[in-house]
């Protein structure tokens, strides 16, 4: 054979092989990271993990109850006509202690109905994003939380807690200046993910602090959205929809309510982006439930 017949085939076997085990390379790290997106994002829950929101009827106002492996956190009361339901709602249920109680901001349809919680139920922790407002309702629940000898948390951006296998990250607000021009900007804006799910409460955030929210790079990512401010105009603009990317949205409503609410511009959005849109003025109750993967709806 000629030394250059030679030289050519070593060359080709010596190509071969480095092809070889550069294809072998790309697979196994292929592979590697196929393997790892399967469990990326899929926290292990308990094979006896369950969990639950109630997003109570309570007209026009917001009150919902987050279940998880038995431990619960209410965020929100409603107005103060909703003491008396959130009374007899947990005293009937046997839930005489709560993790956790958020009250998103200080106005009387979120905050009035906490009183009657707090006198059936002992609570952990309170946040709310002040710790005095001068109106009847919010008094009341500094007054009930002050008989257990507890104050409130105002937390920041990016504290978090377990509730069971779930766990509540606080994204907002951001910027607390917003609160000069509007209380509903002070809204504790807070997600909560359950294995691959997540759920977001907004309060009554308007666009400027939605903004601000977008503005700040939180992750507002969340399957199930309730929607801001009883579906006002003044909230879900696009800007903060498009960072949401909501599968399902909760309207918490009251049937001919005095504002209108929800409006035309924001229902319309709402329903392009989300498979489904839950009203409690339509639904009554509506009660959410999570696998860790998926979510369903039911009323009640
Ligand atoms: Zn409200
Ligand atoms: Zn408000």
């Amino acid at each position: 054979m000629k030394r250059r017949t030679l030289r050519t085939i070593l060359v080709f076997l010596l190509v071969v092989a480095l092809l070889a085990a550069g294809y072998v390379f790309l697979f196994r790290n292929l592979w590697q990271r196929w393997q790892s997106s399967r469990t990326e994002g899929f926290p292990e829950l308990p094979a006896d993990s369950y969990f639950e929101i109630h997003y109570f009827d309570v007209g026009e106002g917001d009150a919902a109850l987050v279940t998880c492996d038995g431990h619960y956190l209410l965020i929100d009361g409603g107005d103060p006509s909703c003491s008396r339901f959130l009374y007899a709602y947990l005293e009937a249920h046997g839930i005489d202690r709560l993790d956790g109680i958020i009250c998103s901001h200080a106005h009387a349809d979120h905050a009035g109905g906490l009183a009657g919680a707090l006198q059936v139920a002992t609570v952990d922790v309170a946040y709310a994003p002040v710790t005095a407002y001068d109106n009847r309702s919010f008094t009341s629940f500094v007054k009930y939380l002050a008989q257990q000898g507890k104050q409130i948390t105002v937390p920041a951006p990016g504290d978090s807690f377990s509730l069971g296998s779930a766990t509540a990250t606080f994204l907002g607000p951001v910027d607390m200046d917003l609160a000069l021009e509007n209380e509903n900007n002070t809204s504790l804006v807070v997600r909560i993910d359950y294995g691959n799910t997540s759920f977001l409460f907004t309060g009554d955030a308007e666009i400027a602090e939605e903004l601000s929210l977008v503005e700040s790079g939180a992750d507002l990512r969340s399957t199930v959205l309730k929607v801001a401010h009883h579906g006002s105009y003044t909230s879900s603009c696009r800007d903060f929809l498009d960072a949401v990317e909501p599968e399902y949205a909760v309207i918490s409503v009251g049937a001919d309510n005095a504002y209108g609410h929800p409006h035309e511009e924001p229902l319309e959005r709402l329903e392009e982006y989300c498979r489904a849109v839950y009203r409690t003025d339509q639904m009554g109750q509506i009660l959410c439930r999570s696998d860790g993967k998926t979510v369903t709806f039911s009323c009640g």
